[in-house]
């Protein structure tokens, strides 16, 4: 029985170096293997992937050098992380992000978020999606024919998660969710008597009927929700008294493309 237990040490042995030359190559700082590195943890440049990856792309995209965000480090990530060296002079300008230029990346968003929600504050309007969104075709519009009645408000497409925040202050009126139709949905009584309403919530908003909501504040975030081909903000706006409660809704576009022009 001497021999195959020989055998077995050995070939334990040997598998023991294999995996502890795979972990070193996983390890190394140069590999291109998927990283589970928070961001600013390793240096990051082209060919590497990883949910860090994934996290520069979502800042690079808010700081308006767009790229594509799929963990992917890409010629397009490359070339948007050049961009931003370039426009800030953080030398070299190489499209490679090291730990300190990540922190700087943070810092930026960070300066701009505070920036935004400073400005937001003196607003009585805000936009309702922080992040890039598209209006859409004719389909997307106000009044556009849907089988069985008209559309009633505007669809604003955006990332799914994407944050969703509160056009203008007042309180929550209702807040339901409706399988066939809008999916998870919030309806806002304005101070100024107008009923805001958001649909296709991705999850239930934290905010309840009666909860007072200020400009700006967040209600949840973009998703699919209800009968939605893709994710997006289905917005409307009713005139006085309001949603369902005897009121009309009304083309909220131009007022959303104004909002939206200084949110
Ligand atoms: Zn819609």
């Amino acid at each position: 029985m001497e021999q195959p237990n020989l055998v077995r040490a050995w070939a334990l042995a040997l598998s023991a170096l294999l995996a502890a030359m795979a972990l070193g190559s996983t390890a190394a700082p140069a590999g291109p293997a998927a990283g589970t590195a928070g961001f600013g943890d390793r240096t990051l440049w082209l060919g590497m992937r990883g949910r860090d990856v994934r996290h520069l792309q979502k800042h690079l995209n808010r700081l308006k050098a767009p790229t594509v965000v799929d963990g992917q480090f890409g010629k397009g990530t490359r070339r948007s992380v050049m961009s931003v060296e370039d426009r800030h002079g953080w030398v070299p300008v190489n499209g490679k992000v090291s730990p300190k230029e990540a922190k700087r990346i943070k810092g930026k968003v960070n300066k701009q978020r505070r920036r935004k929600e400073t400005r937001a504050a003196r607003r009585s309007h805000v936009f309702p999606i922080p992040g890039p969104h598209d209006y859409g075709g004719a389909q997307a519009r106000f009044g556009a024919p849907r089988s069985g009645h008209t559309h009633q408000g505007q669809d604003v497409s955006a990332a799914c998660g994407e944050r969703l925040f509160n056009a203008h202050g007042g309180t929550v009126k209702a807040k339901a969710y409706q399988g066939s139709g809008a999916g998870h949905y919030l309806v806002v009584r304005g101070k100024d008597k107008t009923d805001y309403v958001y649909m296709h919530l991705g999850k239930a908003s934290w905010a309840t009927e009666g909860t007072k909501l200020y400009a700006g504040q967040q209600i949840g975030r973009v998703g699919d929700s209800g009968n939605a081909s893709g994710c997006h903000l289905h917005f409307e706006m009713w005139w006085p008294p309001g949603w369902y409660t005897g009121g009309r809704p009304f083309d909220p576009y131009r007022y959303l493309k104004h909002w939206d022009s200084y949110s």
